[in-house]
């Protein structure tokens, strides 16, 4: 039946009366108001008028020959097509009207004859707008029902999807990071019971190595809304550590902020990965200081003189050489950082010589590139490894030039600052943790040293940002072809920085060009 509200003037009605006056009376009236009227004398037709063409409304007279009002209706009644349609009865003052009988039949109403034009119009008008009022119900009820409907398998689809999904999800609130609810492979994974695990938060089941984990990714959420496929470290219930590839999503869950939690266990694949690289260094590292050997034999003309193509070809060699050396020694530098069998070894050092040393060591690549470099000292003692300090402000000075097209300037500068910085992790202790420290008036800050290495090259994109920090990441897959890198510095800068309990980060604008930055804790401060 159509769910389409009727309108009055365009109302079909259908007007059943075995008396052709009386019929031509109600139609030449109801005509004349604007509705369309079909008027039958016998109810069988009118049944099957109805049937065929359902009206809106039904005049039905009750004394017919053959099949009189009441069975007519009673059949209307009987049929879906027909059942909703609102029927008036039409009585002569000299019948008999059986109201209680009218009403039991389904019919809505009644009128006597002789009719008065008001009273007739008025029923019909009245019931026709409850019956459109109706519709607009079953309208209304209907699309309800599909939204239901809809949602209930949008629900359905979500609820299999997480259960059986091989990835560990969880979703805590925003708020207070509490988990509300978590799959089978988180469980799995983390060795955790249900039970173990609602309600409670990363940190009460102490599920990050690195206890800032859970503030730095609220930080990432509120700045950005998102996370993704970043590595962390998470502790299952044994004291295992894995690792994992997190997303988080922020989400709303019926007007609550939740996190949504997608991992990806790379654990495994971790520590093959590992094997693999260090078992390759490991093999390369020999038959590379042999060939390296025989080069330098060669290019020392010791077994005869090259000729001028002959240099050519061994100097191209020794590049590719030195390059895959240098892989291989960064590999291995990074794998035993990571390994903890590197020790920093810590001294009392100058900041002002750090810069002058490491601009020093810089200046011929600067010359080469026609790179402006510019250093403002400054003169602080740090407790650090002179060696390793050197070697990261080289490595991101390097970079810098790297980067920069001729006739551009890099900056190297430090200046102190007092506590830790905005950007970072620093900020992003647990955020209980982080309302203590700033409402405690007794913690003072400590001092920090920051260095800036600024450049006016072509810029990271912001999604690169933090990714360049891991091993082999580069920003263009041919930045190693041309411009000579292994896609480890940063790798290794970071980590030597985090030995130093300090932190290193990028800030960039694309085109215009990046400054990294250093953070380094002060122990004692002797001048300015
Ligand atoms: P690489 O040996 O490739 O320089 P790094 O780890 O030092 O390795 O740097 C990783 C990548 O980060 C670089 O390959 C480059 O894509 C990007 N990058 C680093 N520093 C800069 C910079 N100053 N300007 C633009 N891109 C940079």
């Amino acid at each position: 039946m159509s769910s389409q509200p009727i309108s009055p003037q365009k109302a079909n009605i259908l007007v059943i009366d075995d008396t052709p006056e009386n019929l031509n009376l109600l139609s030449a009236m109801l005509t004349e108001q604007g509705y369309k009227v079909r008027s039958v004398t016998k109810g069988s037709t009118a049944l099957r008028g109805a049937q065929a063409s359902p009206p809106d409304l039904i005049l039905l007279d009750i004394n017919m020959p053959q099949m009189n009002g009441y069975e007519v209706c009673q059949n209307l009644k009987a049929d879906f097509r027909t059942q909703e349609i609102p029927v008036i009865f039409i009585s002569a003052l000299e019948d008999v009207l059986d109201k209680v009988k009218a009403f039991e039949v389904g019919g809505v109403d009644y009128i006597t004859k002789p009719f008065q034009v008001e009273e007739v119009l008025a029923r019909i008008e009245n019931h026709l707008a409850i019956r459109n009022l109706q519709k607009q119900l079953q309208a209304q009820n209907t699309q309800l029902q599909q939204e239901i409907r809809d949602r209930q398998q949008a629900e359905e689809k979500f609820a299999k999807a997480f259960r059986s999904s091989p990835n560990p999800i969880a979703i805590a609130t925003l708020a207070e990071g509490r988990f509300i609810d978590v799959n089978p492979s988180f469980l799995s994974m983390s060795g955790y019971s249900l039970e173990e695990v609602i309600g409670q938060t990363t940190a009460e089941i102490s599920l990050w190595t690195d206890t800032e984990a859970i503030a730095y990714i609220l930080q990432q959420l509120k700045e950005t809304g998102a996370l993704h496929n970043q590595e962390f470290e998470v502790c299952t219930k044994s004291g295992d550590v894995k690792t994992i590839l997190l997303s988080v999503e922020r989400i709303d869950l019926a007007g609550v902020q939740c996190a949504l939690f997608i991992a990806n266990d790379i654990t495994e694949r971790k520590r093959l990965e590992n094997e693999f690289i260090s078992l390759v260094s490991h093999e390369l590292r020999t038959p590379l200081t042999s060939l390296m050997g025989a080069l330098d034999i060669l290019g020392a003309g010791q077994l005869g003189t090259l000729t001028e193509g002959g240099q050519k070809v061994l100097s191209i060699a020794i590049t590719n050489t030195e390059r895959l050396i240098r892989l291989v020694n960064d590999i291995l530098d990074l794998e035993r950082m990571k390994s903890g069998k590197i020790n920093m070894q810590k001294n009392k050092c100058n900041a002002a010589d750090l810069l002058a040393q490491a601009t020093e060591a810089m200046q011929a690549m600067a010359d080469l590139a026609q790179v402006k470099l510019q250093t403002k000292p400054f003169a602080i003692e740090l407790w650090a490894d002179p060696d390793r300090i050197l070697q990261t402000l080289t490595n991101l000075l390097s970079n810098a030039i790297k980067f920069s097209e001729p006739g551009k300037t890099v900056w190297l500068s430090a200046e102190l600052k007092n506590g830790e910085p905005q950007e970072h992790r620093t900020s992003f202790a647990d955020t209980e943790n982080v309302s203590q420290k700033l409402s405690s008036p007794s913690s003072q800050p400590p001092a920090t040293l920051l260095i800036a290495v600024k450049d006016q090259g072509r810029g990271i994109p912001g999604d690169k940002l933090q990714i360049i920090f891991e091993r082999f990441q580069q920003v263009d897959a041919s930045d190693s072809r041309h411009k000579g890198g292994t896609g480890l510095g940063l790798a290794i800068c970071r980590n030597i920085i985090e030995q130093h309990d300090g932190k290193i980060w990028a800030e960039s604008t694309l085109g215009q060009g990046s400054t990294f930055y250093i953070c380094l804790p002060i122990t004692h401060v002797v001048s300015g």
